[in-house]
């Protein structure tokens, strides 16, 4: 464990929209008895709440007084493994899978009074360790000192062909085309923005999920903590 971390390892985690971070993410701190958080949900519950309020998600200094003024809380679901964000008393969950929140979080998450307030309650999440955080600046601004920097990748069919499964599996009706078109705004938008782009960090670990199933990638990182783990003893 790391000696200035009392509650074990910062796992971060990287990559582009509808690769399977939450998933794995959750899986490896199941198994590790870690938190997991996924910081996209800060994002999204910032612009979810902007949305409502009729705020300008183009308005940055509108929706930086918005990120500050908000009560933030963070709380473990039943298993108190995942962590969910919860603004002004009120768990967001659900409102913010909506896809209008996902193409409009990009925006506000360009915005650095936003990003700045967001960091520090990530930081404050995280300092104690015991955790996996997953996003998209994680591993090179968020904890550049993570004890594991991992960077996941798959191809852009794949992911829209997951991001279809998993919504039809849930009831929802879902078109592939148009879900592999929103991936690549997305993708677009996050990989060029100005601040804190998504990249790779290079001390990150590279782990390409196109042929990997969910549990694959999962064990592969297990093993990086248990190899870490045994050179230590
Ligand atoms: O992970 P998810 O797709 O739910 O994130 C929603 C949006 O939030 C992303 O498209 C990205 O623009 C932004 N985000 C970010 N930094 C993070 C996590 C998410 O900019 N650490």
């Amino acid at each position: 464990m790391s000696a200035r971390r009392k509650k074990g390892f910062v796992i971060a985690i990287d990559g582009p929209a509808g690769v399977g971070k939450s998933t794995i993410g959750t899986n490896v701190a199941k198994e590790l008895g870690y938190r997991f958080i996924n910081t996209g949900e800060m994002y999204r519950a910032l612009t979810w709440k902007a949305l409502e309020e009729g705020v300008d998600v183009t308005d940055g200094a509108a929706l930086t007084k918005l990120a500050e003024r908000l009560d933030w809380d963070f709380r473990a679901n039943e298993d108190g493994v995942i962590i969910r964000t919860y603004i002004d008393g009120a768990p967001v969950t659900t409102q913010i899978r909506e896809e209008r929140v996902g193409m409009n979080s990009s925006t506000v998450a360009g915005v650095p009074g936003v990003r700045k307030k967001l960091r520090a309650l990530q930081r404050g999440l995280g300092e104690q360790g015991g955790i996996v955080m997953e996003g998209r600046d994680i591993t090179t601004v968020v904890f550049p000192d993570a004890d594991f920097k991992v960077y996941l990748d798959a191809s852009i069919d794949e992911r829209a062909r997951r991001r279809t499964k998993q919504l039809r599996n849930a009831g929802k009706p879902a078109d592939l085309e148009k879900i592999r078109e929103s991936i690549v705004k997305r993708d677009m938008q996050d990989l060029q923005r100005r601040i804190n782009p998504l990249r790779q960090a290079e001390d990150a670990v590279v782990i390409d999920s196109t042929d990997l199933t969910m549990l694959e990638v999962s064990q592969k990182i297990l093993d990086l903590v248990a190899e870490r783990e045994r050179g230590r003893k």
